[in-house]
């Protein structure tokens, strides 16, 4: 059975071999077996991520859709967070009065665990029903009522007959994979079971081909961590070629998601975080895809939009632009050069941003010397090699931890660091050691294409002229932890397991 006929996504643990535990070098990462890789523990954690986490924040970016989370009432506390990333995308697509992304939760109690809780979640979807009238409901299943073995499916086809809404479901339990980005993929597939197939009015045809006098339309799959500025760079480098664009399906209306069935191609912006729909629309619609690069640092945007015009004819016409404006990037940020050159860099982030904005700090003149990824899968392994190849064959530190500071913080200290680019609860951690810290990823600024190169040597270089707050910071905070914690190897708590290995990882406390 394809990932869409299945009731349950698969974790990527199996779909994509991803793995949660690395500790070791850039080289060493790809050589890896890639079994070892994927059953790689830890005997000690400090931190986690559920793939609720992904789920919801995608689900929220819908309009018009209500979330129930069925399951205890910790498990969507996440929507909080993510409501106010949400008006703040809406902010910037020029919607200030939107209203909050609708989540309710079902809040499981010690007597639902031992009666049921299919009561409480029929009566919550039809409350929900009632009293916000949304367009659509998406269930997702967490823990509890799955060990508990609520019959999801039954209620979803009992409460079906009593409402009008199109009433989407996903199982979303945090306990059957480690890989939080199997939460994209459990996105994905309430999505594609209602938004698109499953409409009322039927289910959309397939595209009968494009006529001579058309320009080619492509889906950019947006995400929900990538803000509308590189979602409007995106749409000029396209349609400076003379393509149009439908970005989606994040932040889309039901039509709008509707109309990526009938476009020419559907291209990535990041691997990691599409594979699934990208692979929905070609399977179900025969849309071909580009799944590769992201157009971030100058030579994955070439890439990016080469590969893409190459599918239309367009290269010459590519080329040509191509041409000018990696021009006009590099005269623009020769004044930032000297300062950034030589200078040592430690990346943390989701694996492809980490490693494609890798290659942007190399294409400025730094040198990388440690990157930390919340989890790894094949389609980073090659960057890895390819960033070592820039910089004449000098290896880094590699960690892939679902966040696990304590690894983080002991690498930092034992590595020599002139800059430390992150997300913001990233950078924290090295704002701490008083190291310059650049967030890799905020909703307002450029990142992607040529604006993106600019704006991310610019920042740099303001960060690196003045981090006097990082400095007086780590004057004044303690350190994290203990001395003799530093004096470990930093992935001391790192295990592989072989498949016939049965016994349980070393465990204790750092
Ligand atoms: S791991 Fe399970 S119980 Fe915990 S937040 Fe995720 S879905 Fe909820």
């Amino acid at each position: 059975m394809g990932l869409k006929e299945d009731k349950v996504v698969p974790g990527r643990e199996e779909r994509v071999a991803a793995c949660m535990a690395y500790g070791g070098s850039a080289c060493g990462i790809g050589r890896e077996n890639k079994v070892c890789l994927k059953n790689s523990e830890r005997g000690f954690s400090q931190a986690g991520l559920c793939q609720l986490l992904p789920t919801l924040g995608m689900l929220l970016t819908l309009p018009e859709t209500a979330v129930v989370v069925h399951g205890a009432i910790g498990c969507g506390s996440t929507g909080f967070g993510t409501n106010v990333s949400m008006k703040l995308h809406h902010l910037l697509r020029g919607n200030p009065n939107a209203k909050d992304g609708i989540w309710v939760s079902t809040n499981l109690e010690e007597a639902d665990v031992v009666h049921g809780g299919e009561g409480r979640l029929e009566e919550t979807i039809l409350e929900v029903d009632r009293r916000f009238a949304p367009k659509s409901i998406i269930v997702i299943q967490t823990c509890a009522p799955s060990i508990i073995g609520d019959d999801l499916e039954g209620v979803i086809e009992k409460v079906r007959a009593q409402i009008d809404t199109p009433l989407l479901y996903s199982h979303c339990e945090g306990f059957k994979t480690k890989i939080w980005a199997t939460g994209y993929d459990v996105a994905f597939h309430a999505m594609v079971h209602g938004f698109i197939e499953k409409d009322r009015e039927g289910r959309p045809p397939r595209k009968e081909g494009r006529k001579p006098e058309e320009r080619p339309v492509v889906n950019v799959i947006n995400l929900a961590s990538v803000g509308r500025p590189d979602e409007q760079e995106m749409e000029r480098l396209l349609n400076a070629i003379g393509i149009d664009v439908i970005i989606g399906p994040n932040f889309g209306s039901r039509e709008k998601i509707r109309s990526m069935t009938q476009a020419d191609l559907t291209v990535s912006v990041c691997p990691t975080h599409d594979d699934y729909f990208v692979d929905y629309l070609h399977t179900e619609y025969g849309i071909p895809f580009v799944l590769k690069d992201m157009p971030i640092g100058l030579e994955n945007t070439r890439n990016w939009l080469l590969d893409i015009a190459r599918h239309f004819g367009l290269e010459k016409e590519a080329q040509a632009f191509i041409e000018r404006e990696e021009a006009q990037a590099k005269k623009s940020v020769e004044k930032f050069l000297p300062l950034l050159k030589g200078k040592r860099v430690f990346l943390s982030a989701g694996e492809f941003r980490a490693l494609v904005t890798a290659g942007l700090f190399q294409e400025l003149g730094l040198e990388v010397v440690g990157l930390r990824s919340y989890h790894h899968d094949d389609f980073g392994t090659e960057y890895y090699g390819k960033i070592v190849g820039a910089q004449g064959g000098k290896d880094f530190p590699v960690d892939i931890a679902n966040f696990q500071p304590f690894e983080l913080v002991n690498l930092l200290k034992k590595i020599d660091v002139d800059l430390f680019a992150g997300h913001i609860w990233d950078n924290a951690w090295a704002a701490r050691l008083g190291l310059p810290t650049i967030t890799i990823f905020r909703i307002f600024d450029y990142y992607v294409g040529y604006r993106g190169f600019y704006e991310v040597a610019k920042k740099t270089a303001r960060i690196l002229r003045n981090h006097s707050f990082n400095t007086n910071l780590s004057r004044h905070v303690p350190g994290a932890y203990r001395q003799e914690w530093y004096e470990e190897n930093a992935f001391k708590y790192i295990k592989s397991f072989q498949p016939e290995e049965t016994s349980e990882p070393e465990s204790a406390a750092a």
